[in-house]
């Protein structure tokens, strides 16, 4: 078989699912069984922390109504996602406005149906939170070092530590409720130290404010929890293990707990089946084996982009494994841009009689496939066109 990490028996519900109803490719298919394994297991490995789903990652209503009936709350970026949640069953308390830039509209939105948390890292957000959700409680969230995230996306959010500690206090001026700190790590963060450094920044924040008079109560432990694309991959234990001993050290007095998974959850539960459209070998710049299948890059494999996420892939032919020697290919979308390539680089091993109408499936592709294929990416809605012509 080819490159594919994740032990074969995972994936034989998805194969035997697909045996039974010929599903048209490319397709997400998605056992949600294994999410709820995994809510179980991330219950485990951290009792202490509530689970904030993070939508962005898999907004199927099939998998919110899972979660919300399993007892999981949400965090959530934008209106769409929290009508989305609402009609899972969510109950409005139990979601967090997580995005830091967010519309005054918006905010006041989300407030009229009663949710009452926000993140926000900047003055201008407090004002308009203080004038949109009166009296809400609010989230600092502050930057953290992200190496070892394979999907890093903390760049573009967060304050310093020192900021923090003033716009805590801002935020109590302008009659919110400083509530407590939050930060990201990356996503696919490879490192479960990685958390060590946020967990020590908010109990220092903590201290601070409470000096000032402001008890802040909620620590929120951001997303970043990896999904096993390939073996290197530690198991969610050492990260339970190296969270729960940071929090040790550095919170004698334990906080309310949040953590956001979005990519852990789901990731594992999907397998994206594609269907192989071309091989052929190409001389130029280099001789090369080239695969063309029918998922690419601006259907749902966006993470493809730098290589950046590496999808164990499985290969069958009419239901059953393809016995040919392997060997490298460079593995490409059907669209004609050129950006349409998924692994080159980084070649991937493929058998060498692989021909069209074999399926290459890409394993461990329940997060962050359909949401970046859809329109609607997060919740918020695609690009109107508007078309006109003659006088004006
Ligand atoms: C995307 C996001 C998450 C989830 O990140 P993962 O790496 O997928 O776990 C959590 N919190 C916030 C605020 C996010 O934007």
């Amino acid at each position: 078989m080819t490159d594919r990490h994740i032990p074969e028996p995972a994936y034989s519900r998805h194969d035997a699912y697909f045996r039974r109803h010929n599903l048209p490719t490319p397709c997400l298919l998605f056992d949600l069984d294994v999410v709820s394994g995994n809510i179980d297991r991330l219950r485990d490995a951290i009792p202490q922390a509530e689970i904030y789903y993070a939508v962005k990652a898999n907004a199927e209503p099939a998998l919110l109504k899972l979660l919300a009936a399993s007892g999981c709350s949400f965090d959530v970026a934008s209106p769409g996602e929290i009508d989305l949640c609402l009609a899972a069953g969510a109950d409005p308390g139990r979601i967090s406005y997580g995005n830091t830039v967010k519309k005054a509209k918006d905010i006041a939105y989300a407030y009229e149906r009663g949710v009452r948390l926000f993140a926000f890292d900047s003055a201008e957000e407090l004002d308009k939170l203080a004038s949109a959700a009166p009296g809400a409680q609010v989230i600092c969230r502050v930057t953290v070092v992200t190496t070892g995230a394979q999907w890093p996306i903390s760049r573009k959010f967060g304050c310093s530590q020192e900021d923090g500690t003033a716009l805590l206090r801002r935020a109590r001026d302008l009659g919110l409720q400083p509530y407590g700190v939050t930060f990201h790590v990356g996503s696919q963060q490879r490192n479960p130290e990685s958390w060590d450094e946020g967990i020590g920044i908010a109990a220092e924040l903590f201290a601070a404010l409470s000096a000032d008079g402001i008890e802040l109560e909620l620590l929120n432990l951001g997303g970043g929890l990896p999904a096993g694309y390939d073996a290197g991959v530690q198991a969610l234990e050492a990260y339970g293990k190296a969270i729960r001993e940071s929090l040790g050290q550095h919170f004698p007095d334990p906080p309310r707990l949040i953590i956001e998974p979005g990519r852990f959850l789901p990731a594992e539960a999907g397998m994206v089946r594609s269907e192989v459209v071309l091989v052929t070998q190409r001389s130029e710049p280099v001789e090369k084996r080239w695969v063309y299948v029918d998922a690419g890059r601006f259907g749902g494999l966006a993470e493809t982009e730098d290589e950046a996420i590496r999808f164990p892939l499985g290969v069958s032919r009419n239901g059953a494994p393809v016995a040919s020697p392997s060997g490298p290919a460079v593995l490409a979308g059907p669209t004609c841009d050129s950006a349409d390539v998924l692994y080159e680089r980084n070649p991937r091993t493929l058998p060498l009689d692989l021909r069209p109408g074999d399926h290459i499936d890409f394993l461990a592709a329940g997060a962050y496939t359909v949401p970046y294929a859809s329109v609607g990416f997060n919740g918020f809605p695609p690009l109107p066109a508007y078309c006109f012509s003659g006088e004006v």
